[in-house]
């Protein structure tokens, strides 16, 4: 039999993982011993024994055998919450691609981007203790279903489909509680931008102190102290963005993933996880194993996909619980308004709408698709565009003659006059958020108008501000991005506008329609919460689309059918797998040279499994340069995860190979499974 050995992590610090050592796997171990398992072995000059986690097995040793120690033995204890996180990270890598590091970095409790809100500051918010609701039918027989499965010993993931203000939070919360009775945790994973203090006042006006609220922000003394809480069980309840997902606690029973379609559930650095697919993961994994309940109003294909094929369970909730019915929906042909000569931003219905909810002193929303929407600046002599001299974009025009790169952050001033031709007819053309801001204003000057987008929300607490201000109706107009669409419960306002529905329809990816229904669908949503009943406007180019079209009249299983037959026509997740293979380089031949020899790779490890999986590429991706690197990508198709995972290593083993050797210059990989942006 071949000697095994094994790479370890010594101590898993809060702090920070260091470099694997290697030991000898001793015989009589060799097959308890998995990657994630929990080993002793002797440390240091005085060899002392200490615990350490297995990264890795190979049956090569790094160096002379002779001078590697060998693992003790295993510690006999039960599985602690750090041997579940570390075979979570072990899955990670396989899955999403990654180094083991960067995988255990992103699971061990040590995120920067975590910050636990203080006692002092929940403090000031003024929780009082809430009584219990009765539930509803419809919430008693989700909450009822979900934890008799429990009971029963039915560990799955559950999908609870229901518009805002349906009441998807208190039978998150009736969960929790009976969770709590059987003496088992939750994670409550909430999207960044919806902690807000509404939410959280919720949740601790249930859990009191047995709740800790993870925020961005880094406080790193009171984070490890709310991770130290979950591990000693001393909380019962952790909520806060993807990162809670590897709270330490001892026996969680339940994982809810509410606003299961959003965007921000998914990782943007190595490994790309989502959060969905790892809680799924992750209750697997933990003791007893735990149940999964997605929350949305607007459920990902993914889960829609998986409650089809019968493998999620699925809860429906058809009712809201307050503000009234559900808000009248128009759609505005923005054709037929240029067309009869109206050249403003707002159609002649939703102008209408707005004079008429001033007049009565309701609030108005005016909902725009997208940040620095053409806001690019151009010549209308030459049509010279001003391109970032880093990346292949656009700059974008703001406030004050500056030209802005989205994407590295390039500065510059914009010009009086054209560069290239000298003409001094140099303009942006704006339909941004600032420009609808300013347009609005001139419109109505009496209106009091707040604008909420990435520029206005950079500062610490400016987005509670600004939402909190706006619920106080200390404003009648909110403009805003995608961020006042998610949900806010804003009693006053009675219209929404969504100005330019489709425009994400053009974003050249395989989800631009589902993002498109999602967006319109909770936008729409934000009319009508209280007394008054709510009218929405959306306004298009393509009216007859079904994305705007089913969106306008909420048919989400119609919605569902015509996109799950273009995924499948195409081969689109989740119909099937899409693995993007990013290669990055300083230089432009380099980098397109290396894809070529990837794909070279790609094709001959295919060889014989012809049809099983598709490879397209390498081309430059959509945008081709960022802050100077040049950037390439292969797409591997394939419905099989093993086989593109299988891959992923091929590459990952070659350029590991070629970087060794000096074959690889600069050229840098990565990996994005199923991914959710375009590249
Ligand atoms: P969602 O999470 O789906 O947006 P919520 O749970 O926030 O919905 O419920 C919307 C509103 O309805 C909240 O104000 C909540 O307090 C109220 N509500 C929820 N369930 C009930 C119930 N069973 N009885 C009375 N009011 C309820
Ligand atoms: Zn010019
Ligand atoms: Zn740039």
């Amino acid at each position: 039999m071949r000697d095994l050995y094994a790479d370890v992590i010594v101590d898993i610090s809060h702090e920070k993982v260091d470099h694997p050592f290697t030991y000898r796997v001793p015989e009589a171990l060799a097959d308890t011993i998995r990657v994630g398992s929990p080993v002793l072995v002797p440390f240091g000059r005085g060899n002392n024994e200490r615990k350490a986690y297995v990264t890795g097995l190979s049956v090569t040793p790094p160096m002379d055998p002779s001078r590697i120690k060998e693992i003790t033995g295993i510690p006999d204890r039960d599985l602690p919450a750090e041997a579940v996180l570390v075979q979570l990270a072990a899955w990670m890598k396989h899955t999403y691609g990654s180094t083991m590091i960067a995988a255990l970095k992103t699971v061990l409790p040590a995120s920067r981007t975590v910050r636990v809100r203080t006692r002092k500051e929940e403090q000031a918010e003024p929780a009082a203790p809430a009584a219990p609701l009765s539930l509803s039918d419809e919430q008693e027989a989700a909450a009822s279903g979900i934890l008799a499965d429990f009971d029963a010993g039915i560990r799955k993931t559950y999908l609870l489909l229901g518009i805002t203000g349906s009441g998807k939070t208190e039978v998150y919360i009736r969960c929790i509680k009976e969770m709590i009775a059987r003496g088992k945790q939750a994670i409550v994973l909430i999207p960044e931008i919806a902690l807000s203090w509404q939410t959280l006042n919720r949740f601790t006006s249930h859990f009191g102190d047995r709740v800790a609220v993870m925020h961005s922000m880094l406080s790193k003394g009171e984070r490890f102290e709310h991770f130290d809480k979950a591990r000693r069980g001393e909380i019962d309840v952790i909520i806060g963005p993807r990162s809670a997902l590897f709270s330490p606690f001892p026996n969680p029973g339940l994982i809810i993933i509410d606003e299961e379609h959003e965007g921000s559930y998914k990782s943007e650095t190595m490994p790309k996880y989502h959060a969905r697919e790892t809680a799924e993961e992750l209750a697997r994994l933990v003791p007893g194993g735990a149940s999964v309940i997605l929350g949305s109003a607007t459920p990902s294909m993914e889960a829609m996909d998986r409650v089809q094929r019968g493998e999620y369970g699925f809860y429906r909730l058809t009712k809201r619980l307050t503000g009234g019915t559900l808000p009248g929906v128009e759609i505005v042909d923005l054709r037929e308004e240029l067309r009869s000569g109206n050249r403003t931003p707002f159609s002649r219905s939703l102008t209408k709408g707005i004079e008429e909810r001033l007049g009565r002193g309701e609030q108005v929303m005016l909902f725009i698709n997208r940040r620095g929407m053409a806001g690019f600046v151009s010549c209308r002599s030459c049509g010279h565009v001003f391109k970032c001299p880093h990346c292949d974009v656009s700059l974008s025009a703001h406030t004050g003659g500056r030209l802005v790169c989205h994407y590295c952050g390039h500065e510059e001033e914009q010009p009086a006059l054209c560069p290239k031709c000298g003409s001094k007819y140099v303009s942006s053309f704006r339909a941004g958020t600032e420009a609808i801001e300013e347009k609005i204003r001139r419109m109505y000057p009496a209106a009091r108008v707040l604008r909420m987008d990435a520029d206005t929300t950079r500062t610490k607490g400016s987005y509670d501000r600004i939402l909190s201000a706006f619920a106080k109706r200390e404003a009648d107009i909110l403009v805003g991005t995608q961020m006042i669409v998610k949900g806010h419960d804003f009693p006053g306002v009675t219209l929404v506008g969504i100005l330019a529905a489709d425009l994400s329809l053009n974003t050249g990816d395989y989800r631009a329609a589902e993002r498109t229904w999602q967006l319109i669908v909770q936008a729409a949503g934000r009319a009508g919460r209280g007394e008054a009943p709510g009218h929405v406007v959306i306004q298009t180019y393509q009216p007859e689309h079904y994305a705007v079209r089913l969106a306008a009249t909420q048919d989400i299983d119609a919605f569902c059918k015509e996109e799950m037959t273009y995924r499948r026509l195409l081969h689109y997740p989740p119909a099937s797998h899409l693995l993007a293979v990013q290669i990055y380089a300083k230089q432009a031949p380099s980098g397109e040279a290396y894809a070529a020899e990837l794909r070279t790779l790609f094709d001959g490890a295919l060889q014989d499994r012809n049809g099983d999986c598709t490879v397209i590429g390498p081309a430059p991706a959509a945008i081709g340069r960022i802050a100077d690197v040049y950037r390439f990508a292969i797409y591997l198709k394939c419905a099989d995860t093993e086989l593109l995972a299988s891959l992923k290593d091929l590459a990952e083993e070659r350029i590991n190979e070629d970087r060794a050797a000096g074959r690889a210059g600069d050229v840098l990989l990565q990996f994005d499974l199923d991914p959710l942006r375009g590249f």
